[in-house]
């Protein structure tokens, strides 16, 4: 799937670079300190430079105060060459999310983080989406997955994927439940989804017995086993002998996220053109 959607940013990319001088461009800004981002970091411009997006990497030292930060992005909103602007999570406890969230620039803010972006959501305005959201409704629907009408069910309940991903499947009209760690007999709500989404980070959370036959299962989460490698919050091997349909972790949503990313980079790109012919004209 991801394949498929980077040879279709490729072609719109291409399509963009009829009209255009230069590429989209994308900027990501990390500030030093959390090992996994700079993985993150590099895999998001591997991908860029596969689908032709001009991506460059701002990495800051993990000392960098609030003021330079706000700068920098101030700096990038207003960076003809930029149209998507990244800030890798987590940043040090010194430097607040909600500063970055409220600096970005809601026409750059290209994994939807700003209250602008959540706002226009919630109000079933078309808007940027949390990448990892995108990611997995871009799945449900390029299966063929029906929704309207059917129960979903989500395991958490974060900024990121469980409030968005809940917008986005009402849009849809499926009937969303949402659980979280305070949910009590959770196999009780997770028996009765056609569509269950774990984004917890528990590794085996989700065993068959939680599954209703014939379920479509999204592992989301990412489980870091002590003797290396990674799982999700699925028991993969007794969940697929249930689901009719189930994603691998690694391999599933978390690559799908990053080209999500550059595919609304280059949305973005494209509404800068056409509000500047808007203005124009
Ligand atoms: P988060 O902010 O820590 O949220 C976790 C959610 O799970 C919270 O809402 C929490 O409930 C809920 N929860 C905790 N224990 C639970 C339980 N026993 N039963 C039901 N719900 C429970 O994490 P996140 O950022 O959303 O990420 C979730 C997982 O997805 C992590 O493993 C993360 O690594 C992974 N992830 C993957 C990608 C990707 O690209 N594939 C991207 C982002 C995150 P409370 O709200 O009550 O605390």
């Amino acid at each position: 799937m991801g394949a498929e959607i980077k040879a279709e940013l490729r072609d719109d990319v291409r399509k963009y670079l009829q009209e255009q001088a230069r590429p989209p461009g994308l900027a990501i800004v990390r500030v030093a300190g959390d090992a996994a981002s700079a993985m993150y970091s590099k895999a998001i411009l591997r991908i860029a430079e596969e689908v032709g997006v001009r991506a460059r990497l701002e990495e800051l030292p993990a000392q960098t105060s609030a003021h330079e930060l706000r700068a920098v992005l101030q700096h990038l909103n207003v960076d003809e060459t930029i149209q998507g602007i990244l800030v890798q999570m987590p940043l040090p406890a010194h430097l607040s999310q909600k500063m970055v969230a409220d600096t970005i620039t809601p026409a750059k803010d290209i994994d939807g983080i700003s209250p602008r972006s959540a706002g226009d959501l919630f109000l079933g305005l078309p808007s940027f989406l949390p990448s990892t959201a995108a990611a997995v409704m871009e799945i449900l629907e390029r299966t063929s997955t029906p929704l309207a009408g059917r129960r979903v069910v989500i395991l958490g309940r974060s900024n990121v994927v469980g409030k968005p991903l809940s917008m986005m499947l009402l849009q849809k009209n499926a009937t969303v439940t949402i659980c979280h760690s305070r949910t009590t007999r959770l196999a009780d709500f997770t028996r009765l989804a056609t569509v269950l989404v774990s984004a917890v980070g528990r590794a085996n959370l989700i065993t068959a017995a939680m599954v209703q036959p014939g379920a479509v299962v999204i592992d989301v989460g990412i489980n870091a086993l002590p003797g290396g490698g990674i799982v999700g919050d699925v028991d993969f091997a007794s969940v697929r002998q249930v689901a009719s349909a189930l994603t691998p972790t690694p391999g599933g949503v978390g690559p799908l996220t990053n080209v999500m990313l550059l595919k609304q980079c280059v949305q973005a790109a494209w509404q800068e053109i056409e509000n500047k012919k808007r203005n124009n004209g």
